[in-house]
């Protein structure tokens, strides 16, 4: 699957929560890809001496079959103030056109049917595991037992709780690091979910797929591998940014 240039429309545009949104396009022509892939988005003008940006977004639907349906795709994009490539997004409507290609990536599900898997992600970092979990190959296919831990900073930015809680053979996991006092669910980061694990989670029986704001996969990665000897094969990750900015260095 080599990546194609993409001349895309459109069409639909909503907010998912107060600082995220979904983006739906059409590719001019169809694509394959795998769950967890993404595309590279040219942004116009905004480089040094108006030159053009690329920025990576994760497609956040499933893959579906090329030849059988007008291919629609799925972003779901932070708002990052003065953030060039987010704001560029965020601006379009139905019937805009940007540039792209795609698909990139080897962040695609690979475990075997005899292991479990644990998908680990803040913010949009649930967007790879959305179009994994909700694909056919990993339906057709799935791990012995799948956990998705989600971490947001308040609970308003929980993302497509409504969708994973109803999937039934992966148990689903928020938690808030900066709750309001009426809220009643997990308090902390998704390493502290982690800690509160049973304690006969199979560790090493499980590969960890972890996506998001770089600290919090530092954090993670430490953990599982110092803590609970995780090795360094069942190991996935993929990091979106690594914070220069100390209020950008939440790991939740
Ligand atoms: C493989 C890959 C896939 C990605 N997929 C997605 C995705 O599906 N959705 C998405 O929103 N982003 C995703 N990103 C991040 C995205 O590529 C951009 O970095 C992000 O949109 C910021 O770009 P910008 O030009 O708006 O701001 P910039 O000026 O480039 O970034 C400003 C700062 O914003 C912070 N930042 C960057 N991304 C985020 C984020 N997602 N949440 C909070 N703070 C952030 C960082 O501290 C960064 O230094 C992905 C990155 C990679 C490498």
């Amino acid at each position: 699957m080599s990546a194609l240039k993409l001349q895309s429309t459109v069409t639909s545009f909503r907010m998912l929560t107060p600082t995220v949104f979904e983006l739906k396009f059409r590719p001019d022509h169809p694509i394959e890809f795998k769950g967890g892939q993404f595309v590279s988005v040219m942004i116009p003008g905004a480089g040094p001496k108006g030159r053009n940006l690329r920025r990576a977004y994760s497609i956040a639907s499933p893959p579906e079959n090329p030849n059988t349906s007008i291919q629609e795709i799925e972003l779901c994009v932070k708002i990052v103030d003065g953030g060039s490539g987010s704001t560029y997004l965020s601006k379009l409507r139905p019937g805009d056109q940007f540039e792209a290609a795609a698909p990139y990536g080897a962040f695609v599900y690979q475990t075997s049917s005899e292991r479990n898997a644990c998908f680990i992600s803040t913010g949009t970092g649930v967007a790879p595991f959305r179009s994994i979990v909700f694909s056919k190959d990993y339906q057709a296919a799935p791990p012995k037992k799948a956990w998705c831990l989600f971490g947001a900073r308040t609970e308003d930015e929980i993302l497509y709780d409504d969708e994973f809680s109803k999937v039934s053979d992966v148990e689903w996991v928020t938690c808030v690091s900066r709750p309001t006092p009426e809220f009643k669910g997990f308090k902390g980061r998704v390493t502290d979910i982690l800690r509160n694990m049973e304690k006969d989670f199979p560790w090493k029986e499980t590969d960890f797929y972890l996506c998001g704001n770089g600290a919090m996969i530092t954090e993670t990665k430490d953990f599982l591998m110092n803590e609970k000897g995780v090795e360094k094969s069942a190991l996935l990750l993929e990091v979106y940014f690594k914070p220069e900015d100390p209020e950008n260095n939440d790991v939740s």
